[in-house]
């Protein structure tokens, strides 16, 4: 039955050397080409993706590294890192936790999964957090938890706002307990900022969940997220094993949050320095005002 029949695809081995004889007979199809939305699932030629890393079918903003964030959206040659070499000392002694880290430190040149430091958003002063999911995805240990303590007693020593952008699977379970402890500990830390009349705006990005939720990620003064981010505390399964109902397909997503009230608007990509300049702004001007 030729309906049947098997098509004559051509298979495209992504390991197998190429020369320059097969460049000629062959379909040549370089990695990396193409990309697949995980949001949409539509394929996307990577070229089209641009430096911000978004969907063009569906919107979505593909994970990026803290770094990558970090030259999006600060001015040009303006951020000063802070604590760069802070590393983990492997404090409840987790197996083989110490070469999980060493490796990870050399593939992604990052310490840990933040990168803070100060800089300048259309230039205005700011500190600046970014989480990297590349690292453990973005889980907050003892290093991520220290990193941004020292963020906002900083930002409250130099009276300057912070701007978080949160990235994370949750605590950091290789820290035990004393993951658990950095939310507490960046809370107070938070809270003294906040107390100090000081400015702090919240990033949610794909995903944000776990303590980072249920922490700071939760308590800026205004609290932006990235379209389709996922944000939520427990896994979507887990709900619903537990209330026995099944939820809405859009749940836990920034959209969702936003009609609940979560979140207060949801931002596209390219569009985030200006929308945090001009949040940065409007607090500076009030703050000139009061003076
Ligand atoms: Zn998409």
């Amino acid at each position: 039955m030729a309906l049947f029949k098997k098509k004559n695809y051509i298979r495209i081995n992504p390991n197998r050397e190429i020369n320059t004889q097969d460049k000629v007979n062959k379909p040549y199809v370089p990695d990396n080409m193409w990309a697949k939305c995980p949001n949409c699932k539509k394929a996307i030629y990577s070229k089209n993706l641009g430096d911000e890393k978004v969907c063009t079918h569906c919107g979505y903003c593909f994970r990026i590294g803290a770094r990558e964030r970090v030259c999006l959206t600060v001015d040009k040659d303006s951020f000063e890192e802070w604590d760069e070499n802070l590393t983990t000392k492997d404090p409840i002694k987790f197996p083989d936790y110490p070469e999980k880290i060493a490796k990870l430190q050399e593939q992604t040149g990052l310490k840990d999964a933040i990168v803070t430091g100060k800089a300048s958003i259309s230039n205005q002063e700011v500190v600046i957090g970014v989480m990297d999911t590349n690292f453990i995805m973005g889980s907050m240990g003892t290093v991520v938890g220290e990193k941004i303590t020292k963020v906002f007693e900083r930002a409250q020593e130099l009276t300057l706002p912070v701007v978080l952008f949160t990235a994370s699977g949750g605590a950091r379970m290789q820290e035990g307990i004393f993951s658990l402890m950095q939310m507490a500990k960046i809370s107070a830390a938070v809270k003294r900022h906040s107390n100090a009349g000081l400015f702090y705006i919240t990033v949610l990005t794909d995903p944000t969940t776990g303590g980072v939720t249920a922490s700071f990620a939760m308590q800026g003064d205004i609290i932006l997220a990235e379209p389709q981010a996922l944000i939520g505390f427990a896994g979507r399964r887990v709900i619903e094993q537990t209330i026995k109902q099944e939820l809405p397909e859009d749940f836990q997503r920034a959209e969702f949050l936003l009609k609940h009230g979560f979140v207060d608007k949801i931002v596209p990509r390219n569009e985030l320095p200006l929308a945090l300049g001009h949040l940065l702004s409007l607090h500076n001007s009030k703050e000139a005002e009061t003076k």
